[in-house]
């Protein structure tokens, strides 16, 4: 199959322009930064995916407007009054600076007390809160692991916690390693379970066919509303198809 592929400018807008045996055009807005990449069919001419994508102008910048402040919203500074989520619930934060090791902790049902030296930069404080996720998550994550390695009869080999952009579990199936994203300690338990039986049932089959979901609707019949739910707030590829 041929294929080329070069950069076009339209507007301000600049598009990865590639060329593929397909019958229709696919435009993509991609996360982090809102990158736009066209994948057009062999024959189409140049003139005519100029044309289209002005037409599209107005949605792409949106797409990118989108990109722009998911990523300013999951910045944080780690001051007092800032809310934090741990297993799906919002948490104010108090920062106390003091002279007693970091740690972090719960009080009552919606805060959370972040624990620092005097002085301690922001890079520290948010060290120290992705210290606690990480321990968290972990806890969390070998409980579940174990009782569904138990409940679906397969056997990892490994599992490890990251932080992805765009997954929020993935799984070898080759080397039975699994990993979970950092992101999911902020979600409910239930989608944490969820991403942990999807990722295990990958042991057994790996494709997302009529097989996998058959399987996963025996073990969690209600995995659609969790799948919505972390769909929701994870950064989202958008297409548009001609
Ligand atoms: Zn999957």
């Amino acid at each position: 199959m041929s294929t080329r592929s070069f950069v076009l400018q339209v507007g301000s807008i600049e598009a990865l322009v590639i060329r593929k045996q397909i019958k229709n055009l696919h435009l993509s807005v991609l996360p982090p930064n809102g990158k736009v990449r066209v994948a057009a069919p062999l024959v189409m001419k140049d003139d005519a995916i100029i044309t289209l994508l002005a037409t599209r102008l107005s949605w792409i910048k949106k797409q990118q407007t989108k990109f722009a402040e998911q990523d300013r919203q999951t910045k944080r500074e780690y001051v007092s009054g800032e809310t934090h989520y741990f297993l799906g619930r919002p948490y104010q934060m108090t920062v106390k600076y003091e002279n007693s090791p970091a740690n972090v902790e719960l009080k009552g049902k919606n805060m959370i007390v972040l624990h620092v030296r005097p002085d301690s930069a922001l890079e520290k404080r948010e060290q120290v809160m992705v210290a606690w996720y990480r321990k968290e998550l972990r806890l969390i994550g070998d409980d579940l692991l174990a009782k569904w390695q138990q409940k679906i009869g397969v056997q990892m080999q490994f599992w490890g916690i990251k932080r992805m952009k765009t997954r929020w579990g993935t799984c070898d199936e080759d080397t039975g390693r699994i990993w979970l994203n950092l992101e999911l300690v902020k979600k409910p338990v239930s989608c944490i379970e969820y991403v942990v039986v999807h990722e295990l049932l990958h042991l057994i089959e790996r494709k997302h066919n009529e097989h996998f979901v058959n399987l996963i609707t025996k073990y969690l019949p209600k995995w659609r509303h969790e799948k919505e739910e972390l769909n929701r707030s994870m950064l989202s590829y958008e297409e548009w198809d001609y």
